[in-house]
């Protein structure tokens, strides 16, 4: 029996709405009394997976301690695909309402109540290069601040567009951000100012974990790229819109992205992905023969955010789905080493932000309130143009299919005030 097979039950009881049931199978680097450790999931229960080493259940698979007790998975992904896959199923045995190996009577050692233990960053995050592969976010931003009759730039429809951003300011899920200061220009053509961001925004976004690295001066052929993706996790790019709009040209944002991002702790493998491939849009002009793909490359996945006051009930402000994405994983991938750019195990790609075809699945406050001429209204009986100091804004994202849920766990962060 495969880890995804949909009729796989578990002697863990979990509810049926849970992110992560038996086909799931994350993994995530937990924080313990005596240092980190390599983990996974099932329900309110996170696996430890040195204890499973130490309990002899890892026997046949080639994997170290070392490897597991770690403060980061890069050495567990840097094992490749075969031996972590393996590692996967038989968590997904270990699991199993058969219970084959024996496990349960050690069910104490092994597992460990999510809500006690504190989850660390996944990966040491060497590069992180940020997309820009929604035609339909790239279209509002276009409408917005250009022209709306040429709302794409000419290039758009023949690169997948990105930037490289800043990697030590990606932070787990649950830390807080503090609003970042920097100079805006408040009027066309006026001096610039310098003070707290005024217009803090989010941006929905799902990133990849890269799994396999390139030599330097060699490319990821399309056709191999998902073999160097080891799984995707979800990712807040925080924006400051109003010091962005002063410093992006020429060469793009700056100050105005690299305060913080927020990934969450967990990452899902692309093999616990598997049963949710669709066909992504139809590519029109043609591409170039080395973004050329064949197959279903895009993810049917659910995403939604929702801001949460500091003294009121959460809201769901947007709900998209990575499904719209125009430009593919495989093809960033391609398109990012055609150059020969050596990617490393644990860069981090980042999809940029995912918006679909109505203004409630936009996935930034930028778009949602039409750069502040369409403020929300809250619960509270305040409105939202953009983030407020205090609010918590919270990335969920799940994929559904033959009674099979695979979510992707929190990504939430409260917007502390300037410093
Ligand atoms: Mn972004």
């Amino acid at each position: 029996m495969n880890a995804n097979d949909p009729n796989r039950k578990s002697w863990i009881e979990y509810n049926s709405n849970t992110d992560f049931p038996i086909q799931n199978i994350p993994f995530g680097i937990g924080k313990f009394e005596d240092g980190y450790r390599v983990c996974s999931r099932i329900g309110d229960d996170v696996i430890d997976l040195v204890a499973l080493y130490e309990l002899g259940l890892f026997s046949n698979i080639s994997i170290q301690k070392s490897q597991l007790q770690n403060q980061y998975l890069n050495d567990f992904i840097s094992l490749g695909k075969p031996i972590t896959n393996s590692v996967r199923e038989r968590i997904a045995d270990i699991l199993d309402v058969n219970d084959k190996l024996d496990a349960k009577k050690f069910r104490e050692l092994f597992l460990i109540n999510a809500e006690t233990l504190e989850m660390s960053l996944p990966v040491k995050i060497g590069d992180y290069t940020d997309f820009y592969s929604s035609r339909e976010h790239a279209t509002n931003v276009g409408c917005m601040f250009r022209d709306p009759k040429n709302a794409l730039l000419p290039n758009w429809l023949h690169i997948p567009v990105g930037y490289h951003g800043r990697s030590s300011s990606i932070i787990v899920s649950g830390k807080d951000v503090i609003r970042p200061k920097g100079q805006q220009q408040l009027s066309e053509g006026s001096m610039p100012v310098f003070g707290p961001c005024k217009q803090l925004d989010f941006e929905l976004e799902m990133a990849f974990i890269v799994g396999k690295q390139n030599v330097l001066g060699t490319n990821i052929p399309i056709e191999n790229a998902e073999e160097h993706i080891f799984g995707l996790s979800l990712f807040n790019d925080w924006s400051a819109r109003d010091i962005q709009k002063w410093e992006y040209v020429p060469l793009g944002p700056f100050l105005s992205k690299n305060f913080a991002s927020t990934i969450s702790p967990w990452i899902i493998t692309l093999e616990a992905l598997d049963s949710f491939r669709v066909f992504g849009p139809n590519q029109d002009p043609e591409v170039l023969p080395y973004l050329k793909y064949q197959g279903a490359k895009n993810f049917d996945i659910n995403l939604e955010v929702s801001i949460k006051p500091e003294n009121s009930t959460e809201q769901v402000v947007s709900k998209s789905n990575f499904k719209y994405m125009y430009w593919n994983m495989a093809q960033q991938l391609a398109h990012h080493t055609i150059n020969g750019c050596n990617m490393n195990v644990g860069d981090v790609c980042a999809s940029g932000t995912i918006s679909g075809p109505t203004p409630d699945s936009y996935g930034s406050m930028l778009e949602i309130a039409w750069k502040g001429t369409k403020p929300i209204a809250m619960k509270d009986g305040t409105t939202r143009s953009f983030i407020h100091d205090g609010d918590t804004v919270s990335l969920s994202g799940f994929a559904e299919k033959n009674g099979v849920r695979i979510g992707f766990g929190d990504c939430k962060a409260k917007i502390l005030p300037a410093n």
